[in-house]
């Protein structure tokens, strides 16, 4: 796919924006994200745009999930950090429509105590439904 007008992540892909790459491999590119959680804060993205992670064409999944674990050992075996947060944000909360994926450097207690998630409880019977319903929309 072309590159997607005003997208800053493939601006960054075709070297038209500054970015400290720390991967810059055919298919990804992963570099620091300027307002970092913690220092080392990486986003591993395609270099194809797409938008979402139910976006990203079959022949990138393997090699983006392994570019992800590569980060994720990066920044334990040469940041120090004792282990990684690795999130994707899909729309929602999503600043930059460009799939990209987070690796946090983490330590124990850095503080973040994992990123502030409400907690709800099912109703009786909801569970099953809600299981239900998501077993259905996967077949
Ligand atoms: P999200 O909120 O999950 O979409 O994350 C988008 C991330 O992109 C944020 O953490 C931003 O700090 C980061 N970001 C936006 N523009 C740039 C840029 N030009 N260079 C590096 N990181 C960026
Ligand atoms: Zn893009």
């Amino acid at each position: 796919m072309a590159p997607a007008t005003g997208c800053v992540f493939c601006a960054i892909v075709a070297g038209e924006v500054p970015a400290d790459l720390v991967l810059d491999e055919p298919s990804y590119v992963a570099f620091l994200d300027q307002r970092p959680v913690f220092k080392g804060h990486v986003l591993l993205v395609p270099r194809e745009h797409v938008d979402t992670l139910p976006d990203l064409p079959a022949e990138l999944r393997d090699g983006f999930l392994e570019a992800s674990q590569r980060l994720a050992r990066a920044v334990v075996d040469g940041l120090g950090a004792q282990g990684s947060f690795v999130a994707i944000n899909n729309t929602v909360s999503q600043s930059v429509p460009h799939l990209h994926l987070h690796v946090v450097p983490r330590t124990k207690g850095d503080g973040l105590r994992g990123f502030f998630w409400p907690r709800t409880k099912y109703a009786d019977g909801e569970r099953a439904s809600y299981a239900a319903t998501l077993r259905a929309a996967l077949t």
